[in-house]
């Protein structure tokens, strides 16, 4: 069932959560958020997430008025609430209500809400084939625009991309800086294989510092797969032997159809298979490890 959390109040069902009309995180966007995963109770990378909400809210000059020790109770309660025991939270915190016009400093209390709920990007069948997916003709923004570091609430840009997905009948769309070179997914980092080598773009190139992303490269690594953090073309996609997504909410989905070309059948992405079943070993290990630690 889904759960919300509004400034730790837990809310009795969905309809009586509710936020201003004057919340400048609904008028402008003005707000940062984090998607989390908990895995049999237990948050994957709980402070890598709160991290990077801080750092996404300090450059917003966005003020979170609660410490990490509040927000993972607020985050509790939600699970609790929800009674799901693998699921997905949606972290928020918005500016606040203040008037109309942009100026953020004229509002009042930034709020803080969480959402508990069950998540799943594509559907069973494409993660059991493999994805689809296009080249957006969306830009993704970059860093002299706003710095994809910053997890807003504002994601127009990708849904644009979406968009674009879904009139061609895709998964996902795969978007480009403004030098035509790949970013990243809608809402999740990508994965190219290519002769015995795992590369990525470097996050310089337009994409969020993904944190399923830096789990990966570091999986890779202890595996003895060589990996590189390189600038990718679209090129290099259209001659991978293997390409996959990364993400909280993605979890790993690999990308069989770019573009309408097959890449390759899903049982032959042996790195994919690989990697995938050892992030399924780190979440095991991590969240046991989280519950040994209390
Ligand atoms: N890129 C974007 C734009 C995203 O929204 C997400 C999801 N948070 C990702 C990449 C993947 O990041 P993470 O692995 O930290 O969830």
């Amino acid at each position: 069932m889904l759960a919300c959390v509004i400034d730790n109040q837990l809310c009795q069902s969905p309809e009586e959560a509710t936020i201003s009309v004057q919340d400048h995180g609904l008028l402008y966007g003005d707000g940062v958020f984090e998607g989390l995963r908990f895995y049999f109770g237990t948050v994957f990378k709980r402070q890598a997430h709160l991290d990077r909400l801080r750092d996404s809210a300090a450059a917003l000059s966005l003020n979170i008025p609660l410490s990490d020790d509040d927000l993972c109770a607020m985050i509790q309660k939600g699970i609790n609430a929800s009674g799901i025991e693998s699921g997905y939270i949606r972290l928020m915190i918005t500016r606040g209500e203040g008037p109309l016009g942009l100026d953020p400093t004229t509002c009042s209390n930034s709020r803080c809400i969480v959402i508990v709920d069950q998540l799943n990007m594509v559907s069973a069948a494409a993660l059991e084939q493999g994805a689809t997916a296009i080249f957006a003709s969306t830009r993704r923004l970059s860093s002299d625009q706003v710095d994809p570091r910053i997890k807003s609430l504002n994601y127009l840009n990708q849904i644009m991309a979406k968009l674009e997905a879904k009139a061609a009948g895709a998964d996902e769309a795969i978007m480009l800086n403004s030098a035509g070179r790949i970013a990243e997914g809608t809402a999740d980092n990508i994965f190219i294989v290519k002769a015995g080598q795992l590369l990525t773009p470097p996050t310089t190139e337009g994409a969020l510092e993904g944190i399923t992303r830096q789990t990966i490269i570091e999986i890779a690594t202890t595996l003895g797969i060589e990996v590189k953090e390189t600038p990718l073309a679209m090129f290099d996609l259209l001659t991978a032997d293997e390409c996959f997504l990364t993400g909280t909410g993605a979890e790993l989905i690999p990308v069989t159809t770019i573009a309408g070309r097959k890449l390759g059948k899903l049982t032959e992405y042996q790195y994919y298979q690989k990697l995938s079943a050892a992030f399924l070993e780190v979440i095991r290990n991590c969240c046991k490890s989280q519950d040994e630690a209390g």
